[in-house]
């Protein structure tokens, strides 16, 4: 049975990091069939973070990314053709240049892309950018490098944040609008979002909170000049940078079955895709930004999650699950972790913020910028992040994995400061963001009882 598994057809469809890592570890282990990996991209695997960080600094070039090969994974590789269906029933992946690739299994690691702006026609105007991929940021690095006036970054989540970084770092003059109370309020919460505010302000951000942009401006010769604001007032800029979260690549599986959404494809804890009725298929797996899966120390609650770390980790549990039978099989058990730079702060997170009612001030200070939070729901510690004090961090995931106790000890990971008192976590309401029922059911009798995909 093991050995069948190593031989055979394997498709991936997604030839970036979770691709990439996926592929590699299917040979090391020990599958011997063919290996092909398909991706949308004509450019081999390459890494993004640095994206947003050093290539818009200019101390990279964009192209410059590609992501080491811990070995050749022996593929063939499909790139610049994106994948535009899947046959389960057939087992084929359909391709947009006619070709069908026949599979035994397959891998689904199609990631996300920029969420665009909305009105196509302010979209394209000249100076408008998204950043996603390493074309994007090659564009924008250059257009940054001719120094405009003034840069104006819509959406203060951390590729906002890191992009309005860069920008300051550069001497550029730059305006962030964020929806919510302050940048990185969905993803840290109310507290941290304060430094977060106070930074931006601090390195000379003109930053504009509780706004939203509502028109795009172009100066009639197709450039784009400017953005109208929902508090009446106008910012005037030559460089617009989109940045307001991500989509994940689903539709390709619209007609596929599975438990496909605006959040992800559902997997079980080995990475395996859930169908839209639920069952969990044995054939198809998914890695990466593009799934959701289950964790059992946040109440099994399916996990959507943007972070470099998880792709790599989940990538090498689908592919050992993808050529080893049942009980041989691993589930995705990392916590999940990630880091940004930005304003100076080194900030890193372990566990899942957003998984919170409150928080503790365990290290450090805001005015010191060099703090811990910890964060806890229903008396027990589910995350931590810390700014500009990495070092802590391995002892509050050692509190996580245990389900220890919230609050934690006071001073427990240095034992020099006291733990203040729990506050609110103040994380938005995930339900804020719902996407709202995809599925409806129909029928009454057991066996007609059928799910269907309501229409967008
Ligand atoms: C600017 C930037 C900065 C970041 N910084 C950090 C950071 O500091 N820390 C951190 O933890 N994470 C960071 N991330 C997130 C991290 O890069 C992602 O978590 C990681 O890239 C996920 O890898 P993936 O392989 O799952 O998906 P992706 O990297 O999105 O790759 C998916 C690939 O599949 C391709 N594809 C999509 N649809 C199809 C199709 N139908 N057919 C064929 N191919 C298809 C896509 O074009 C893409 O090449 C950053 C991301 C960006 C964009």
């Amino acid at each position: 049975m093991a050995d069948d598994l190593r031989k055979g057809r394997i498709v991936i469809v997604g030839a970036s990091l979770a691709g990439l890592r996926a592929a590699e570890t299917l040979r090391e282990e020990g599958f011997t069939g063919s290996l092909t990996v398909v991706g949308d991209e004509l450019r081999p695997p390459y890494d993004r973070p640095p994206l947003s960080k050093q290539v818009l600094l200019g101390q990279a070039a964009a192209d410059a990314t590609e992501l080491p090969m811990r070995r050749d994974p022996d593929a063939r590789w499909r790139l610049g053709v994106p994948a535009t269906g899947l046959d389960p029933l057939g087992k084929r992946v359909m391709l947009a240049d006619g070709d069908a690739l026949p599979f035994d299994r397959l891998l689904i690691a199609t990631g996300t892309r920029a969420r665009p702006w909305p009105n196509a026609e302010e979209a394209a105007l000249d100076g408008v950018f998204t950043l996603r991929t390493c074309d994007d940021a090659g564009l924008l690095a250059e257009r940054l490098a001719a120094g405009p006036q003034r840069v104006l970054v819509i959406g203060g989540g951390f590729t906002g944040s890191e992009i309005a970084s860069a920008c300051r770092e550069q001497g550029l003059e730059v305006t962030v609008t964020e929806r919510g109370p302050a940048p990185l309020v969905g993803a840290l919460g109310g507290t941290l979002s304060k430094l977060a505010a106070g930074m931006q302000r601090a390195h000379g951000v003109d930053l504009r909170c509780g706004v939203t942009v509502t028109a795009l401006c172009g100066d009639g010769n197709g450039r784009f000049s400017g953005a109208d604001l929902s508090d009446g007032s106008h910012v005037t800029a030559d460089v617009c940078v989109v940045a307001l979260g991500a989509v994940r690549n689903v539709e390709w599986l619209k007609d596929a079955g599975l438990a496909a959404g605006p959040r992800g494809i559902a997997c079980d804890g080995g990475c395996r895709a859930f169908d839209m009725y639920g069952i969990v298929t044995d054939d198809v797996f998914v890695a990466g930004d593009v799934s959701r899966f289950p964790h059992p120390l946040f109440e099994y609650q399916l996990l959507s999650l943007e972070h470099w770390g998880n792709a790599v980790a989940q990538a090498e549990v689908a592919a050992h699950n993808m050529v080893n039978p049942g009980p041989l099989r691993r589930p995705h058990l990392a916590l999940p972790t990630f880091w940004s730079s930005q304003f100076g702060l080194n900030i890193k997170a372990v566990g899942v913020p957003t998984f919170s009612d409150q928080i503790v001030l365990a290290q450090g200070s805001l005015e010191a910028r060099r703090l811990a939070v910890v964060y806890g729901y229903r008396g027990r510690v589910t995350a931590a992040v810390t700014v500009n004090m990495a070092k802590s961090l391995e002892y509050y995931q050692h509190l996580i994995e245990t389900a220890a106790p919230f609050p934690p000890a006071p001073g427990a990971a240095d034992r020099t400061l006291a733990a203040e008192l729990p506050l609110p976590s103040d994380v938005p309401d995930p339900k804020g963001l719902s996407h709202g029922p995809l599925v409806a059911l129909t029928g009454h009798l057991p066996d007609r009882r059928l799910t269907m995909v309501r229409p967008g």
